[in-house]
C-alpha cells in the first residue's frame, strides 16, 4: 500500500469545513447575505407574481421569479420595496435586453439575475 497514500490538503487560511463562530453569528443574524434578503423582502412584499407578465408562482417555483430593481442600483433597496419589481426570469430577461440596461449586462456577463 505504498506511494498510494491520498493527501487532503487543508485550504490555507481556514478548514472548509468548520464554520467560524462570527460567521455563524452573522448566519443568525441574518447579514451576511444582503442580496438574498432583498429578494425574500421583496417576494414577501410584492407575492409570488410577476409584475411584467402576470404570470403566478407557487411556492416551489419561486426560484422562477426574481427582483429587479427598477433604477438599476442594487445598493438602493428601500424597505419599503418600492426599487423592487418581482419578474419571472423571463421577463426579467426581457427587460435587460431592450437596452436600458444592456450596456450593464453587456459588462458583468449574464449570470441568475438578480438584478
Ligand atoms: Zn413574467
Ligand atoms: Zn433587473
Amino acid at each position: 500500500m505504498r506511494g498510494k497514500r491520498i493527501r487532503v490538503r487543508p485550504r490555507p487560511g481556514k478548514p472548509a469545513d468548520v464554520k467560524s463562530v462570527a460567521e455563524i453569528v452573522r448566519e443568525l443574524k441574518g447579514e451576511g447575505a444582503p442580496s438574498s434578503d432583498y429578494r425574500e423582502q421583496s417576494l414577501k412584499i410584492h407575492g409570488l407574481i410577476c409584475a411584467k407578465c402576470g404570470r403566478e408562482f407557487e411556492n416551489k417555483d419561486r426560484h422562477l421569479l426574481t427582483v429587479h430593481h427598477k433604477d438599476g442600483n442594487h445598493r438602493n433597496n428601500p424597505p419599503d420595496g418600492s426599487n423592487w419589481e418581482n419578474l419571472c426570469i423571463y421577463c426579467h430577461d426581457d427587460e435587460h435586453s431592450r437596452g436600458l440596461l444592456g450596456e450593464y449586462l453587456k459588462g458583468k456577463g449574464r449570470g441568475p439575475t438578480q438584478d
